[in-house]
């Protein structure tokens, strides 16, 4: 993600924050016991939900702008991870009309942002089934007063969803949380004229029946459910190539100015820099979406990062670009299994920006850190621990910042070229799969052979100005 520097008013809307405390308290049933309502992440204690681990989602969709309104039947593969009389997953927003689990009637119940599934059944820890949810309902967009805007954005002509932590259960029911990744696929029907925009590439061309047009997207690899985005409009398409073959779908809103084309347009040239130093590309295909309507900021959906209409012509757009592109690698691929964790997302993509501006002629690494490392040491933006920042501090600026100067201060106690190879394993590890900061350490002490005990500490833990590492 990146934040357009704009200061913002957030309206509270602390009525839709209500805790689903309650839900998921079914009576036991048939042996197993419910699944817990949030995945035990202690940053989000609604998101995701405990008792399985899904494999796949598939989408069925209709979208009509005129009314807003959205039709769904989503099909969820999971596993389940325990004996479960009944289990939950996270849905914000949206009527549930009624749910199958392996072609079986199931109950469900609602609470604002969870729904709770008791099957007929029982199911057995170590089984896999499948649960059919049949939906609708105008698609919402949650205002949180910490972290700002995420959900559906409607717009002129379709509707963009993006967010973080949470994206997915704005539009289907979902395990919404990075540690329970899974692939995606995605049908949707939306009104002739329209084009439908989502994840990985198109299955197929698109068929128009009886006034509506039925695209359907999938991606390959599995994703965790807030890099899923879906966007409905009429776009300006371009579709290139990166040298190492990898292709690159991009969609400009019709009513952009086509400066904007022109630098996501760039995204071969930003990838092969970054195959050249982080290694092969992590997907099956890149691209971005611009598209009409006001977040605030730019996130790194899987496969086509999502810009708003505040980047449009502003100066930084095309660093931005090269940020959420190199999320692709550290985001995405190798994701958080913890939301404290997010200076492994944002650090990294900030010390990638900072590669790219070198790269592009812009100011060194060198001179981006010094003028980072250059606030004064009773600075507030010192005192933050960017490796548990709480919260409500999930992207504020020294989990950017700091976390970037933290990559170069490695990178000047280890030397460039074992940096390198660290990012590199770092990719290539955990590639597809969950991490930590501990994890991380851990690599770049083997990789180095030096212990870094005393370095993360000093960088991602304490709330003081680290020494000068040059
Ligand atoms: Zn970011």
């Amino acid at each position: 993600m990146v934040r357009k520097p704009i200061v913002v008013s957030l309206a509270v809307v602390a009525s839709l924050l209500v805790s689903a405390l309650g839900v998921g308290s079914v009576a036991m049933a048939r042996g197993g016991t419910p699944g817990a309502v949030g995945i035990g992440d202690p940053y989000v204690p609604n998101e995701g939900n405990g008792g399985y681990q899904v494999r796949r989602y598939d989408l069925d969709l209709r979208f009509n702008p005129d009314t807003d309104r959205l039709q769904g039947v989503a099909t969820i593969e999971a596993t389940a991870t325990q004996s479960l009389s009944a289990f939950n997953l996270d849905l914000y927003g949206l009527v549930v009309d009624s749910a199958t689990v392996d072609g079986v009637a199931a109950t469900v119940s609602r609470a604002p942002r969870e729904m709770t599934v008791q099957p007929a059944v029982g199911i057995t820890d170590g089984d896999p089934f499948t649960v059919v949810v049949t939906y609708a309902g105008k698609p919402q967009i949650l205002n949180d007063p910490d972290l700002g805007k995420s959900g559906w954005f409607n717009t002129s002509d379709g509707a963009t969803i993006v967010g973080e932590p949470e994206a997915g259960m704005f539009w289907f029911p979902v395990n919404e949380h990075p540690s329970d990744k899974a692939k995606i696929c995605t049908k949707i029907a939306v009104p002739k004229g329209l084009q439908a925009v989502s994840n990985g590439l198109p299955e197929r061309a698109p068929i128009t029946r009886n006034g509506w047009t039925t695209f359907k997207w999938c991606a390959e690899d599995p994703m965790a459910s807030y890099l899923a985005t879906l966007s409905i409009g009429t776009w300006r398409f371009d579709r290139m190539r990166t040298s190492s073959g990898i292709p690159v779908l991009n969609y400009v809103d019709r009513g952009f100015p086509k400066s904007a084309d022109r630098v996501l347009g760039r995204a071969p040239e930003i990838i092969d820099f970054f195959e050249s130093k982080f290694g092969r590309y992590p997907f099956e295909a890149a691209g971005g979406i611009v598209d009409n309507y006001r977040s605030y900021y730019a996130l790194e959906n899987q496969t086509r990062p999502t810009y708003d209409k505040t980047l449009v012509g502003w100066r930084g757009f095309t660093p931005t670009v090269a940020h959420e592109l190199s999320h692709q690698w550290y985001g995405d691929s190798v994701a958080l299994e913890r939301w404290r964790d997010i200076w492994l997302n944002e650090g990294f993509a900030t010390y990638a920006e900072w590669l790219w501006v070198e790269h592009d002629g812009g100011p060194s690494v060198a001179e981006q850190f010094a003028i980072a490392y250059s606030r004064p040491s009773d600075s507030p933006f010192w005192a933050l621990n960017v490796s548990d920042p709480g919260y409500a501090n999930l992207f504020d600026g020294p989990i950017y910042s700091r976390g970037g100067m933290t990559l170069y201060a490695l990178r000047l106690k280890v030397g460039a070229p074992t940096l390198n190879k660290v990012l590199q394993q770092w990719a290539h590890r955990y590639a597809n799969s969950n991490a930590r900061t501990g994890d991380f350490k851990r690599l770049a002490e083997r990789v180095s052979g030096r212990s870094l005990d005393a370095f993360f500490t000093e960088w991602v833990v304490d709330g003081v100005k680290p020494a000068d590492p040059r």
